[in-house]
């Protein structure tokens, strides 16, 4: 029988905000154990909670570039146990009335787009973290208090490599979003998965299984890899899978029991009694909304339809927003975007690599340390965007080869001259004239007549020969396609 895996994820990530969610401590990664704490985050007793208004507007942002429904009205609730990570004994979190509901994610997968339907976006806190020394644990509670979203998406998907797309189209929304940093390696993202197999086609749901612990979407992908065949091989020799939290082991590889449904915690939820509900005005969401910014996949897909990129080139541009920004401010007015793209991507990046790399050893040279000279960046560029529709314009025109563009752009990007006053002043201009093409031909097939003569008999890779050298004569101005017509017309009358 063939199989099928149900796989729902619950995303964990920390939003961008100056401070924690009910204090002014700072929210900050890498700083000394327990600096950035306070009576409020370390739960003493008789504080109050103030919530930070910035994270609830990234709540509601996220929600709408995620398609949610933002309810009027959302609260707080406790969510009780005990851990020593855990301070004050209870998880703020929202419990029955979120900041958001409903919403989708779009996103490409296996040649084509998968929607996934979310159910939640709510707003919850950070807790402390524990290490574990030799003899004695610490814990640091700098972490405690900040502000931590949970979007949670409906079992839409089916595969671990599917699962893996999906974060990572969700990262990208957050990060262009401006909602979280998404940086792994600093915990800024946690996953949970909840898994089970069914046979293919089968409506039925199989007994769902949590997997916790996991820090990193590649760390997903492989616990989805281990754990859905592990399940379907338990129902294949007979066993009933039954509803349980597993814990994934990055470093063996495996998940394992942490528990089973029956001593399944009882959180005993309740509306924090310290905390107004939320009830968001029109001026409110309306401000909100006003920062909502285009979704990466929609970008992607304008930047393919309304300049006709290829999808390698569109993916560029929806990864590096900067880049992505300076091409469409030139290929609007560009006769030919397609050529904009090209000198980006094939050249710009390349200089500006070149140049913060000799920026670099310039600055070890002086003795500087790495960073404290800022690299060169796009808005650090000598010419605005309008230069290089200029000077794919020329191009286009046939004012310039494509040889002289070359010549042209270094030295815009070096000077900042604009590409018509470079070719201007240098006299670039292509030579179209034939007048002057035939005695520059005429002085390359007098100056060879070898090819000359292999072109007559027949082989007529010898005129690739002789346009170079018409090229050379003219010091690359010749306008290589009359040169070739010209060239073949002499050598054949
Ligand atoms: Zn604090």
């Amino acid at each position: 029988m063939e199989y099928e895996a149900v796989i729902g994820l619950e995303t964990h990530v920390q939003l961008k905000t100056r401070s924690k969610m009910w204090c002014g401590c700072a929210n900050a990664f890498g700083a000394p154990p327990n600096t950035n704490v306070c009576p409020v985050c370390l739960g003493l007793p008789g504080v109050l909670p103030v919530p930070n208004e910035e994270a609830l507007r990234l709540t509601v942002l996220t929600g709408l570039l995620l398609h949610c429904e933002i309810p009027r009205r959302a609260k707080f609730d406790r969510k009780n146990y005990f851990y020593p990570d855990m301070p004050k004994n209870y998880q703020l979190s929202q419990y029955d009335q979120p900041s958001t509901l409903g919403g989708h994610l779009d996103f490409e997968f296996g040649g084509g787009i998968h929607r996934t339907r979310l159910t939640r976006a709510h707003l919850e806190e950070d807790v402390g973290k524990s290490t574990h020394f030799d003899r004695h644990s610490g814990v640091d509670f700098n972490r405690a208090g900040v502000p931590l979203l949970e979007i949670v998406s409906e079992p839409d998907l089916t595969s671990a490599d599917m699962a893996y797309a999906y974060l990572n189209a969700l990262k990208d929304v957050l990060v262009h979003g401006g909602i979280s940093d998404c940086d792994m390696e600093k915990g800024m993202v946690r996953c949970d998965v909840n898994v089970s197999v069914r046979p293919r086609g089968s409506q039925e749901l199989g007994a769902k299984i949590e997997i916790k612990n996991m820090n990193s979407f590649s760390g997903v992908r492989r616990a989805l890899e281990y754990e859905i065949p592990r399940q379907i091989q338990a129902v294949e020799r007979g066993e009933k899978l039954i509803q349980s939290t597993r814990r994934w082991d990055d470093v063996a590889g495996i998940t394992e029991e942490m528990r089973t449904k029956e001593d399944a915690h009882d959180y005993r939820y309740f509306p924090c009694p310290d905390l107004m509900p939320l009830e968001p005005s029109d001026d409110w969401l309306a401000a909100v909304r006003a920062r909502m910014t285009e979704l990466p996949l929609a970008r992607k897909q304008r930047f393919m339809r309304d300049y006709q990129l290829p999808a390698g080139d569109a993916e560029v541009f929806k990864n590096d927003v900067p880049l992505g920004d300076y091409f469409e401010a030139s290929a609007k007015h560009a006769p030919n975007p397609k050529a904009v793209a090209n000198w980006i991507i094939n050249n710009l990046q390349a200089r500006l690599s070149e140049a913060n790399e000799r920026l670099a050893a310039e600055q070890a040279a002086m003795g500087l340390e790495a960073g404290e000279v800022k690299s060169l960046t796009l808005p650090g560029l000598k010419f605005p965007p309008e230069a290089l529709t200029e000077l794919v314009a020329l191009v286009d025109a046939g004012k310039i080869s494509s040889k002289i563009a070359q010549d042209v752009f270094a030295e815009m990007f070096d000077s900042g001259e604009r590409p018509g006053a470079i070719v201007e002043r240098k006299g670039l201009l292509q030579v179209s004239d034939t007048g002057a093409l035939e005695q520059f031909c005429d002085q390359a097939i007098a100056a060879n007549p070898g090819p000359a003569a292999d072109f007559k008999a027949g082989k007529t890779a010898a005129l690739n020969f002789l346009k170079g050298q018409v090229m050379k004569l003219s010091r690359g101005k010749a306008n290589p396609a009359l040169v070739g017509e010209i060239l073949e017309h002499k050598l054949k009358a």
